[in-house]
């Protein structure tokens, strides 16, 4: 069902000679060359603070570890190219290059409209840490042209978009989206950490800026946490620049080096992510026990033909609730029980990894989001989140059928 993505326009001082190749091939070689000096054909982890320089104000592109490593600058090259871009900053968590968005381009009495389902780090920063500075975000169903077209009736600086969104699933035409902002005078941003762009390319909608969560699939193996900001703007790119050095957000040389190496697979792991994600979904959408389920991959999924039309795939997350068990017996618990009797999956925040990952959203990754809101988005107490791992997917089954049994049992 992986669409192989079409050759890109890259700039050549980004990918070089590499400039008409493919997705598969960008991934594996983009950003990095042979060691000059060893021939090394990885780019060394460059654990260094500083760097000798020649003379005053004669440097080699490196000053201070903060501001530049080339180990992090290795994969800014490989991360734009794989996106379309010719610009990326990376930082020490997806949620410190949140911060550094922010705070390059939001001033107070600025305002920001998001989706109203995101990453709950993402609520919780703009309402309780930017808030108290004057910045103003109204979290909006952007699902829902009508209500994102009347948020963007007020003066908007940036909009922030998840699609599909964390963890409900919800998808946000990324055409009407692009439409609105720019009518608006606003700049859009789209997390593009649930598909990477092995499945999803914002830019080809007129995304202004992609931010990722590296911690999850671009990196894929539960071993770091990382973001990175992408863009096609060389002064947006001053500015995150600019801030990542003055709030001190840079990603560490291993963690780049770590990230560098989860890059080169992440087409082949994409694809098993979603041969096996919808193998796990067509089962779920057969259990007799299961009374909710979104994946975008599905005929079923109510925004089907949107996912068909902006994504190249399912992707790896399903969500799911189940029926309560018993006469006093509610989905909530019934979900709670199923989540605390999985044995293969991994009961864990997190998502992307090779290994499957089940999590409760409102009371791990989404616990800081209020619960109006959660109940806006549809962040139900029972929802169950399911990162499907590159597991065999018989196993996956075998074991999520076990613990859809024990869900309807005694909740001792
Ligand atoms: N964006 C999305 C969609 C996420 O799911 C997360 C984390 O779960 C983040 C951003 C924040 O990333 P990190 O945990 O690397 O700070």
């Amino acid at each position: 069902m992986i669409a192989t993505l079409e050759k890109k326009e890259i700039d050549p001082a980004v990918a070089g000679p590499l400039q008409d190749c493919c997705f598969e091939t960008l991934a594996l070689h983009a950003g990095t060359t042979a060691d000059p000096v060893t021939g090394a054909m990885l780019t060394p982890i460059y654990q260094t603070t500083t760097y000798r320089q020649e003379a005053v104000g004669k440097d080699k592109g490196f000053k201070y570890s903060r501001s530049g490593n080339p180990t992090v600058s290795a994969l800014e090259r490989r991360l734009a190219a794989i996106e379309g871009a010719e610009f990326a900053t990376c930082y020490s968590t997806g949620l410190a290059a949140t911060t550094a968005l922010f705070l390059a381009l939001l001033r107070s009495g600025d305002r920001v409209v998001s989706s109203q389902a995101v990453y709950g780090g993402t609520v919780r920063l703009l309402r309780q840490t930017l808030a108290p500075f004057g910045v103003e975000a109204e979290f909006v169903d952007t699902a829902d042209a009508n209500a994102f077209a009347n948020a963007l009736r007020k003066p908007t600086r940036l909009v922030f978009i998840e699609s599909p969104a964390n963890p409900t699933l919800k998808l946000t035409d990324l055409n009407l989206a692009s439409g609105l902002a720019k009518r608006a005078g606003a700049l859009l941003v789209v997390d593009n950490t649930l598909l990477t762009p092995a499945l999803q390319r914002p830019f080809d909608f007129g995304a202004d800026i992609v931010l990722h969560s590296t911690t999850k699939f671009i990196e894929g193996h539960n071993a770091t946490v990382g973001g990175a900001l992408i863009t096609r703007d060389a002064e947006l790119h001053e500015k995150f620049l600019f801030t990542r050095n003055t709030i001190g957000a840079i990603q560490s040389p291993f963690a780049a080096w770590l990230t560098l190496q989860g890059v080169k697979t992440l087409p082949l792991r994409m694809a098993r992510h979603c041969e096996n994600a919808l193998r796990v979904a067509r089962f779920l959408e057969r259990h007799p026990r299961v009374t909710e389920l979104a994946y975008p991959g599905l005929e079923s999924f109510p925004q089907f033909e949107l996912a068909q039309r902006q994504q190249s795939a399912g992707g790896a997350l399903i969500a799911f609730e189940v029926e309560g068990g018993g006469p006093s017996r509610t989905g909530i618990d019934a979900g709670v029980r199923l989540m605390n009797s999985v044995r293969l999956c991994a009961l864990a925040e997190n998502l992307g990894a090779a290994e499957t990952i089940i999590t409760h959203p409102v009371s791990m990754t989404h616990g800081a989001v209020p619960p109006e809101q959660r109940a806006a988005a549809g962040i139900t107490d029972g929802l169950v989140r399911l990162s499907v791992g590159l597991e065999n997917p018989d196993d996956i089954i075998a074991d999520l059928e076990q613990a859809l049994e024990a869900s309807q049992g005694d909740t001792r």
